[in-house]
């Protein structure tokens, strides 16, 4: 299995660093975040370092995403203040990914707290979002 010595995220995964684990099985780790949003903020991570998106095999995406449906759940049957849950993975530094080992973060919201995503949409012509889905349609393998 690939870890990075120096990746924060594997040294949790090889438990080696002190945290607050949630859930591990044999490809995924998730833990406490140690700068939570809100309690209850939860990350899951593969055990092997996979930097990015592109980096990490669908099935082991498919198995965090799943694990992040769980503990949603969990999260809205262990008594915590959640009225939504938002999931995140942030894929690259220009998409906000602090640490460089593929995460997602499943994070309880309720209506008042701090999170905020700020962002300004348009709603374009149809033209252009038709040639926008067909640039990413014709890109997907
Ligand atoms: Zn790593």
């Amino acid at each position: 299995m690939q870890l990075r010595s120096n990746c924060t995220f594997c040294a949790i995964a090889e438990r080696s660093l002190p945290t607050s684990f949630v859930y591990e099985d044999d490809q995924l780790v998730a833990f406490m975040d140690i700068q939570p949003v809100n309690p209850g903020h939860v990350l899951v991570a593969p055990r092997q370092h996979f930097a990015s998106l592109d980096e990490l095999p669908e099935a082991i995406g498919a198995g965090m995403f799943t694990l992040g449906q769980r503990l949603a759940a969990a999260i809205r049957r262990a008594g915590l203040r959640c009225e939504g849950i938002c999931l995140t993975l942030a894929d690259g530094v220009a998409a906000g990914q602090e640490v460089m080992h593929c995460h997602l973060h499943v994070l309880p919201r309720f209506a008042g707290d701090a999170y905020r995503v700020s962002a300004s949409s348009s709603t374009p012509p149809r033209a252009e979002l038709d040639a926008v889905a067909s640039l990413i349609r014709l890109a997907l393998t």
